[in-house]
């Protein structure tokens, strides 16, 4: 079995594929100052199995078009949508981050909760400009040092998983270059990473692991997510996600 099969028997079932939370999510569409009456075109990129696409789809007057890369979490969010009865407002496609086919100004809002990284933040501001209307919101969020200096060990695993990590002041400054006027930013509670996200995929491990015969692959999976979950209880004062909300300069 490919490993990135594996991945997603892991993270499939689970609510969420990344920190976040709905009091988050519900943060970020008052910061972004979303009304709930008004009709809204949103784009959810990196959906994964739909929590924030749900909400969004819930909460306000919209039309949610969400994008993954994988099948299978697109095809339960399709399933948690019917289930839900909001199949009418919301769209659940397969397609890459970078390689969207939406046209030019079609949304109000493009929403993206832990999956930019995949392209790169400032890549993924720049390349997703273009889908927003005038004025548009972008709401993304993003790993983020909550310290000027950390611990050598902590700088050398991110410089290796992800070199873009950067202080809030850095991404604010990103966005600014890449076109739009930051509204707000707010860091992500403990609880999005470890009740709502490190815990139920924990309790994920032992099943896992059965079903796939204690496979070396499948082993080194269950490692590598617990090193993840290991380095952020150990240096969860040095980093987070930070919520970034930004309207589209003119
Ligand atoms: N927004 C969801 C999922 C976050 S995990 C949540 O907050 O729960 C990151 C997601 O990005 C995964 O679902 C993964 O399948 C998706 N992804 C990874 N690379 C991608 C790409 N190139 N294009 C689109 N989606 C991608």
């Amino acid at each position: 079995m490919e490993n990135l099969e594996l991945l997603v028997d892991l993270h499939r079932n689970t609510e969420r594929q990344g920190p976040g939370g709905e009091a988050e999510t519900l943060q970020a569409m008052h910061l972004a100052g979303l009304d709930t009456d008004t009709p809204l075109e949103i784009a959810d990129i990196g959906c994964g199995t739909g929590a924030s696409t749900l909400l969004l789809a819930r909460e306000l007057n919209a039309r949610v078009n969400a994008v993954d890369l994988m099948p299978e979490f697109i095809a339960e969010l399709r399933g948690k949508a019917a289930a839900q009865g909001l199949s009418d407002r919301i769209t659940a496609r397969v397609e890459a981050m970078d390689a969207l086919s939406f046209d030019d100004e079609a949304f109000d809002v493009v929403w993206s909760e832990g999956a930019v990284y995949n392209i790169g933040f400032e890549r993924g501001a720049k390349a997703w400009r273009c889908f927003l209307r005038p004025g548009g919101i972008l709401a993304v969020s993003e790993v983020t040092w909550l310290t000027d200096e950390r611990p050598p060990e902590l700088q050398a695993f991110w410089s290796e998983a992800y070199p873009e990590i950067d202080t809030a002041a850095g991404k604010i400054r990103v966005l600014e270059r890449a076109g739009y006027t930051p509204i707000g930013y707010f860091v992500l509670s403990e609880r999005c990473w470890l009740d709502h996200y490190y815990r139920p995929l924990r309790g994920r491990f032992e099943a896992f692991l059965e079903r796939h015969g204690h496979s070396v692959d499948a082993r080194a999976l269950v490692q590598a997510e617990q090193d993840e979950i290991a380095m952020y209880e150990k240096y969860k004062a040095y980093f987070s996600y930070g919520f970034y909300i930004a309207r589209k300069t003119a």
